[in-house]
């Protein structure tokens, strides 16, 4: 029930180290799901590129960067119930309110932070008009940088300079940004550290190709049924069961497509599939979509071969169609 993802090593690694050349101070950032390739990989990966930090999105995931000799930042601003590593001198913190600054200046080993200043994003940070208050907390900490995190919208480069300029003017510290494009980090000055997720890990075109497996191919006459759900074609069809399923974060595309009455009236006309509930599914056969027959198992799926395309076999490839943040597969094959 194997779901693949093969990698073009080659063409791969070459853009990642064109993003390293082209990103001032690079912070890869391996978090969640590793992007498809597990945080594991990534650390390795962020080892062999020579950076000297990798950001993390949570505490319990540090563990899983030990791959990593360098600085692990956090992304998630410490909490004191978080359960933080008490005096791990690898780790980063980010801190997000002025009470949690203060409990951690208190600590008796000075905590390396990077202190978050509040954004437009309005998720986590100190608000700007707060930030004197942060002043004679700072002996406690050894304060590492300013960190802002941008929304993907917007003039983000404007208002990721105002915010720099104000707290710079607190204490002067590198800065810590997220979502400024690389053209535009000159103008933020001097002591930028820029991570970056997606464009890194997922940014080479054509470098990445998750494959299943067909596993089993039964041709259905009119009216038989399948499935959890029992359903039937009226004109009946070929039916693959391919490997990867709801595990691999394999979901049901949002079935907007064939939301509407008359969609789902062309929907029954052209297969005779009941046509509500009907899903398109990531598997692409013969260069075309294919629907899903029923929702995903845990670990494959059923669809249907478009019709007039050459019936597969058992152990044939399928292409998949993932997205690369939510994917789960089974193996990472370099080529
Ligand atoms: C996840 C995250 C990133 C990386 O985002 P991408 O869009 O994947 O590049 C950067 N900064 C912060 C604070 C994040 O949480």
């Amino acid at each position: 029930m194997t779901l693949r993802m093969h990698v073009d090593a080659g063409r791969w690694r070459r853009h990642l180290q064109a993003t390293l050349a082209a990103t001032p101070g690079l912070v890869p950032v391996a978090k969640g799901n590793g992007y498809g390739f597990g945080i594991e990989m990534l650390a390795h990966e962020a080892t062999a590129l020579g950076v000297d930090t990798l950001a993390v999105g949570t505490y319990p995931e540090i563990d899983s960067a030990a791959g990593f000799g360098g600085t692990v930042l956090v992304l998630s601003p410490w909490r004191p119930f978080l359960g933080a590593p008490k005096d791990d001198r690898r780790v980063l913190h980010t801190v997000s309110r002025l009470d949690d600054l203060a409990e951690m200046a208190a600590l008796p080993h000075r905590p390396r932070v990077l202190v978050e200043v509040l954004t437009s994003m309005r998720r986590h940070g100190i608000p700007a008009e707060r930030l004197d208050e942060v002043r004679p907390l700072l002996d406690g900490v050894q304060l590492e940088g300013w960190t802002v995190h941008l929304p993907l919208v917007g003039d983000t480069t404007s208002e990721a300079q105002r915010l720099i300029d104000r707290a710079r003017s607190v204490r002067e510290a590198p800065a810590w940004v997220s979502h400024v494009p690389a053209a535009q980090l000159a103008r933020l000055g001097d002591g930028i550290r820029s991570r970056v997720g997606t464009g890194l890990w997922l940014g080479a075109p054509g470098a990445l190709d998750v494959r299943s497996t067909v596993l089993d191919v039964h041709n259905l006459s009119p009216g038989q049924t399948f499935g959890y759900r029992q359903r039937s074609l009226r004109r009946g069809g070929v039916l693959l069961v391919v490997s990867g399923g709801t595990a691999h974060g394999i979901a049901l595309a949002a079935p907007s497509a064939v939301s509407t009455m008359r969609q789902r009236g062309i929907a029954a006309a052209e297969g005779g599939l009941q046509a509500l509930g009907r899903a398109r599914s990531p598997f692409i056969l013969d260069g075309r979509g294919t629907w899903f027959a029923e929702p995903p198992h845990m670990q494959c799926s059923m669809i249907l071969l478009p019709s007039g395309a050459p019936v597969p076999r058992p152990g044939d490839d399928v292409e998949v169609r993932v997205r690369h943040t939510i994917a789960h597969v089974d193996e990472v094959v370099l080529h």
